[in-house]
Formats: structure tokens, sequence, C-alpha cells
């Protein structure tokens, strides 16, 4: 049994390395959430112009995933696959924002804290 360990931690992540790389970084879930998801950015990333330095002539674009694809054959069966399903899925939960970050780390505007120093210098006064 020593060999399930190593062969079945990873599920569908393949090459994990080339991944984090610069050149094949895709945009960030909450970039995508907050910007390419609205309808009107969403139309202009599907109807791309001819540009022949991406895959399939930029014409075949997947928006929740930021990938082209070479075909429309090849972006269906995307559409149909494991990886876009789970990306949806992510994209479902709201974005991590800068507030979220700031109130993890107490830095935020806590509402109720403020009101709680505002009270006793208007009782004073
Ligand atoms: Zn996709």
């Amino acid at each position: 049994m020593g060999r399930l360990r190593r062969s079945r931690t990873h599920k569908a992540q393949r090459d994990v390395h080339r991944a984090s790389r610069t050149r094949a970084r895709t945009k960030d879930l909450d970039q995508i959430q907050l910007i390419d998801l609205l309808p009107t950015n969403r139309a202009a990333l599907e109807a791309q112009p001819l540009d022949e330095e991406k895959p399939g002539l930029g014409q075949h674009y997947c928006v929740e995933c930021a990938r082209y694809f070479e075909s429309d054959v090849a972006l269906k069966v995307h559409w149909r696959g494991k990886l876009h399903k789970r990306r949806c899925k992510k994209l479902e939960e709201p974005a991590y924002t800068i507030e979220e970050a700031e109130r993890a780390a107490g830095l935020g505007r806590d509402t109720r804290k403020a009101r709680a120093v505002e009270t006793p210098m208007e009782m004073a006064t």
C-alpha cells in the first residue's frame, strides 16, 4: 500500500511548478469575478478581433477560465469538462476583497467600535 499515498494526492492538478511560472499565469479569480463577468466586458471578451498570437486566433475564449481554445469544438468540450465546472463553482463564491483582508488583520473600520467611542463624547457635551 506504499504507492497509494503518492498516486492519490494531486487529483487533476498536474505540473504545479509549470503552472506557477509567470508566463503561464492566468487571471486571478477575483479579477474575473469583478471585471470580466460584467455583461459588457463578457460580450467584448467573447467577440475578440482576430489575433494571430493567440490560440485559435483568439476566437474561442472561455471567460470563466480566462483561456483561449483552438476551435469551437475544443471550447465546447471544455465547457462540459471538470476543470471548467470546478472553476465556475469557485467563481460563485464572493470575491476576496481588500476590506475583508483588513478586517481579518484588525485594520478595517469597525462600525461598532466607532460608535462606542462616539457616544461617551456626546454624553459629555
Ligand atoms: Zn472554462
